[in-house]
């Protein structure tokens, strides 16, 4: 995917203000209405018509106008409000090379002020199988903006947090940096994928370092499931990194056994092709325990001490929840079960910006903000719902902390979403038959927050842009 970086240089605030309105309007739609974009970012002078058909022309929108007259997010448009979190944070100051395809995701380069160059990982969950994203949706009712966005930021949250706890137990992965949306910086690794390298000095000892991860982790309480020569990267000193960790599984899981051998035949097939290792296997029906086994003999999942849980407390002061981590797991674990060991990775789907980028200029043509009052096609109850999900955006502000506003869509607590609004709705059906006239004005957003610190808050966060 390409990434041009330039076009940051000429976004002004407003652009990234309206971009953080589809964003946070995208929580509660899949395509975000065009009132209430305007209504969300409220520019000063009006404007968001101006700025959405800026945003549009650079692909960081996507116009849709099949149901009623709205946006949503592009790849290209989270990436930017990540890397502009980012560089705003200071983790980086400029984006370079893409180094990496992933299955979902893409790689690049990014460097520090003084130099230092790290990766960035945008995640793309749901890019080769954005189809079983939309299947999938049926286990996720609960949820119906359960979409790319809410999956890639989990995959990004889950990685980073996966990182950072396994390098304070000394395992060889890169350094975590940052996380944020569907982004992780992390310190570069020198070196290649294995599935480069054609030669190896020692490729026992490769091979033994290799498996003894595999294992380690599992004592751990871990298990990779992609553990493969994409996912190991080499250097020149034949030292061994791991990498892409969003489809790790606790041994706890129902099919850990099956991850564990799957993890471990990739590797002993992958040896034995590329560096014609062979190996003496142990006859299955012996009993392990009663045969004396040296270094070589494979890895069984029985046989591993494991301590499940271990990495539990290091990955919640990451902000990855035990909810969160069930989340990503039942999504991904269909396709943790088709893959054949990740032999895929390969054959990555480069199309895939077609299918979220396909606006053209002739769109704008048919691109009008709707105003409030010629709102014909919604009845009053979709108004109502509108002005409820409008205030649920700036509800749940509220319980975000001042310090991580720019990470503003990002954490919310679902449950408390869901009372909330149900809570309003209820009331707003009420208020309505009384004869009140509930909906949200053009300024309601505005007003409402007047009173409380919502309205700040949100201001606060779309003006740090
Ligand atoms: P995916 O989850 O999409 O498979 P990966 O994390 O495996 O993504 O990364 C894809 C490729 O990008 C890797 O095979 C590797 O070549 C490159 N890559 C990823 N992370 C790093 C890193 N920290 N340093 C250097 N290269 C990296
Ligand atoms: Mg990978």
């Amino acid at each position: 995917m390409k990434l041009d970086v330039d076009v940051l240089r000429y976004l002004s605030r407003e652009d990234f203000r309206v971009l953080t309105a589809v964003e946070m309007g995208m929580r509660n739609h899949e395509i975000v209405p065009s009132v209430l974009i305007d209504r969300i970012a409220s520019l000063k002078h009006g404007g968001t018509y101006k700025v959405l058909k800026n945003l549009l022309k650079h692909k960081l929108l996507h116009h849709d106008a099949s149901k009623y007259d709205g946006f949503r997010l592009t790849y290209l448009g989270y990436d930017f409000l990540a890397i502009k979190t980012m560089v705003n944070r200071g983790v980086f100051t400029a984006v370079g090379r893409q180094i990496g395809v992933g299955k979902e995701s893409d790689i690049f380069e990014v460097s520090r002020e003084d130099g230092t160059i790290m990766a960035m990982k945008l995640h793309r969950l749901g890019r080769t199988s954005f189809r079983a994203v939309k299947s999938k949706r049926d286990y996720l009712r609960h949820r119906n903006n359960y979409n790319w966005l809410y999956l890639s930021r989990l995959a990004a949250l889950k990685e980073y947090a996966f990182m950072k706890a396994l390098e304070e137990h000394g395992f060889p992965v890169p350094n975590a940096v940052d996380c944020n949306r569907h982004c992780v910086v992390m310190s570069l690794v020198q070196g290649y994928p294995l599935v480069q390298v054609k030669e190896l000095q020692n490729p026992e000892v490769v091979f033994e370092t290799i498996l003894g991860l595999i294992v380690r982790l599992a004592e751990h309480g871990l298990i990779h499931c992609d553990f493969n020569e994409f996912n190991i990267m080499i250097d020149d000193d034949e030292k061994v990194t791991m990498i892409d960790f969003p489809q790790m599984v606790s041994v706890s899981h129902r099919n850990a056994e099956m991850y564990f051998d799957r993890d471990v035949e990739c590797i002993y097939k992958f040896f034995g092709k590329r560096f014609k290792m062979t190996f003496e296997e142990h006859d299955d029906n012996v009993d392990v325990s009663e045969v004396d086994t040296d270094e070589s003999s494979r890895p069984s999942f029985s046989s591993v001490n494991k301590t499940a849980g271990f990495l539990d407390k290091e990955l919640a002061a990451s902000g990855f929840t035990r909810k969160e981590q069930d989340e990503i797991e039942r999504f991904i674990e269909g396709d943790i079960e088709d893959d054949a060991g990740g032999e895929g990775e390969g054959t990555e789907d480069n199309g895939h910006e077609s299918e979220l980028n396909q606006t053209t200029i002739k769109d704008l043509d048919s691109l009008k903000l709707e105003q409030e009052k010629t709102t014909s096609s919604h009845n009053e109850e979709d108004r109502i719902g509108e002005s409820q999900q409008t205030s649920n955006v700036s509800q749940s502000r509220e319980s975000e902390n001042a310090s991580d506003r720019e990470e503003e869509s990002e954490d919310v607590n679902d449950a408390q979403l869901v009372k909330s609004l149900t809570k309003q709705r209820r009331r707003a059906i009420a208020a309505a038959s009384r004869g009140r006239k509930n909906y949200a004005s053009r300024n309601s957003y505005k007003d409402k927050g007047g009173k409380s610190s919502h309205n700040s808050k949100i201001q606060k966060q779309l003006n740090s842009w």
